[in-house]
Order: structure tokens, then sequence, then C-alpha cells
């Protein structure tokens, strides 16, 4: 079948509904494409953007790959506020110590502008170089950690304590937060990104009640996707892990595009967020894109398509962040699925 859309109208549509060439896709390729060019991790970001951009370029330009994906969510405050906090491997960026020792050293939180601070100009470079690279035909993706995930990443697990004990200091840290993360969301766009996105699963049914949540979870959340909205930038959520008992409040949270885990239906999923915005998921990354053979990435990825796309408002994707080791051959047939998928025209 002949594309007539390029990716990035293509999801553009998909996101208001309207008709679609083909099935667009989305899977994300931060890390897939660093292996591919056998960059490790602590050299990527001790390098100049260009290393970084040509691993994705290589993904657009020699593996048919629909989207360019920044190199950010790397716990950017964490090492703003502390960089000793932070420790970069080979394969990942780690916090290995918490920068704030008691819920009470919030009070001393220093003002901020994150603008010039630590990684950030790096990752703005980088989203530039891959605007750029796009020549308005890809999307350019730019990720954030989300006020309570960043908190936690201060804090570590005391968070949780704290917020039975201390409530109101963490509000104070989860405005603080929020202050920034908005900040950061306007320089990516600034920058050329077209979708800032993020993920929490620090506040989702595993690890916190439905009251802690709205309080503590959903309503900084909510605030940050209306905000860009208000501005007019498009968004994306991760709803990573289990949501059961609050999927009804992750589909108000106002994102554009709700990147959906293995615990959802998307059936349900679909018709519970409606026309407020599209859906993408659920093909298993682990069982399926980085164990599976083949045949099985084919048949989970024609399922997904299938249950999902009729009606449009559907992106074919993971349920999770794409493993680094996926092996290529499943990567292409995921790609290949949404290029040879047959829309069914049903009603829009
Ligand atoms: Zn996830």
């Amino acid at each position: 079948m002949t594309s007539t859309q390029t990716p990035l109208e293509r999801l553009e549509q998909t996101i208001e509904g309207h008709q679609v060439d083909r099935l667009p896709i989305l899977i994300l390729t931060k890390m897939f494409g660093l292996k591919q060019l056998g960059i490790a991790v602590n050299d990527c970001l001790k390098s100049s953007p260009d290393l970084y951009v040509k691993s994705q370029r290589h993904c657009v330009e020699e593996l048919g790959h629909e989207a360019l994906w920044a190199f950010s969510g790397i716990w950017e405050i964490n090492e703003i506020l502390d960089p000793s906090t932070i420790k970069d491997t080979e394969d990942a960026r780690l916090v290995h110590r918490h920068y704030l020792n008691s819920i009470e050293d919030v009070k001393s939180l220093p003002g901020l502008l994150v603008k010039d601070q630590g990684k950030i100009p790096w990752v703005l470079e980088i989203i530039k170089k891959l605007k750029s690279l796009s020549e308005n035909r890809y999307p350019v993706f730019g990720h954030l950690s989300m006020p309570f995930e960043n908190a936690f990443m201060l804090r570590g697990n005391d968070l949780y304590k704290d917020l039975i004990r201390s409530p109101a200091l963490v509000h104070q840290l989860l405005e603080y937060i929020l202050e920034l993360d908005l900040q950061y969301a306007m320089l990516m766009r600034d920058a050329g990104a077209d979708i800032i996105w993020g993920t929490n699963p620090t506040v989702n049914a595993e690890l916190m009640s439905n009251k802690h949540y709205e309080g503590f979870g959903f309503s900084y959340d909510q605030r940050f996707f209306s905000t860009l909205r208000e501005k007019g930038i498009k968004t994306m959520f991760h709803a990573c892990g289990d949501w059961s008992g609050r999927v009804d409040k992750v589909f108000e949270l106002g994102a554009d595009i709700y990147y959906l885990s293995r615990h959802f239906d998307l059936k349900e999923a679909k018709k519970n967020l409606g026309d407020r915005g599209a859906i993408m998921g659920n093909v298993p990354v682990v069982d399926t894109l980085l164990q599976g053979t083949s045949q099985e990435v084919e048949r989970q990825a024609t399922a997904c398509a299938n249950l999902a796309s009729i009606g449009g408002r559907y992106i074919l994707g993971a349920d999770c962040t794409s493993p680094r080791d996926t092996p290529p051959e499943n990567m292409a047939t995921i790609f290949r699925v949404a290029k040879e998928f047959v829309l069914s025209q049903g009603e829009r």
C-alpha cells in the first residue's frame, strides 16, 4: 500500500480522529537506536549531541522508523540540584544517592531556572537537530519525568511515608517540580519538540491508593497536561503498569495520546476515552518484542490493530519501553505490520 501522508501528518490526523492513509505506529527507539550503532549510554552522554542524533537518523533513514525520540527524561532535575547524585553507566543513567535526606530539606530547595543547567542545553540541542533532520516529516518527542516520579527520584521510597506524615511538604515538593517541568516542557517545545510526554509508574495502582493518587499523582499530572494543552502543545502519557480502579481518572489527564500498558483492554480503553484523544499499545515488549519470534510479533501486533483500529484514534505500539536488546528482525516486523495492515473504514 502506498503512503500518502508523512508520519507526522498521520499522527496529527489520528489524534484528531480524522481518516488516515494507513495505521500509524510509534515505538520508542532511544536505547534500541544506540545499540544498533554500538554506542554506550555513558559515551553518548559525554559526547556532542551529534552522536545521539546519528543513532536516531539511522532508525528513520535505514530502518524505516516513524518518529524521532530525544534523549531526555534522564533525571535532569537531580543532576541540576547535585550532579554527584547521578551515575552514568554503559546501559543507563542512574540515581545512586537521593538528594533529599529528609522531607524537611524541601524547605531549603534553591529557586531554579532550568534553561542553562546541567544536561538541559545538551537535550535542547538534540531536539533542535532532530527537528532539522525531520524536515517536518517525523514527529519529534521530548520526554520528561512527571512530578511524583521526579519527587521519588529525589527522595526515594521514604516519599511514600512522607505523604502520610508530612503531606504539606510533599505538596510543596510537587509544586516545585511541576514548575520546573513546565519550564522544561516550554524549552523543549521552543527547540522543536512536536510532542511532550511522560510516564508516572510511581503513582499507579501497584503503589498507592486511589485517594493518594488523586491528591499526589493525578492533580499534578492533570495540571501539567492541561497547561500544555492551553498553550497548544501536544502531549502523550504512558500509563505504565497497573491502573485498575483508576482508569477513568487516567483518561481525564488531558493528554492527546495514551500509551497503554498490557493491563489495559484496548477496546474498553477506546470506548472510555471517546473523542478525547488517541490510544496506543499494547504489544508486550518482553514476552513478544524481546523474546518472541517474528511470527509472534506479527500475530500480537495484528491482534492489537484488529481490536482497536476500527474507527481511528489508534496507534500501533508496545505496552512499555521497548528494550535496547529487542532483536532487529522483531522491530522490523512490527513496522511491517503497520505498513501492511488494511484499515477497516469503520465509523469515524
Ligand atoms: Zn511502561
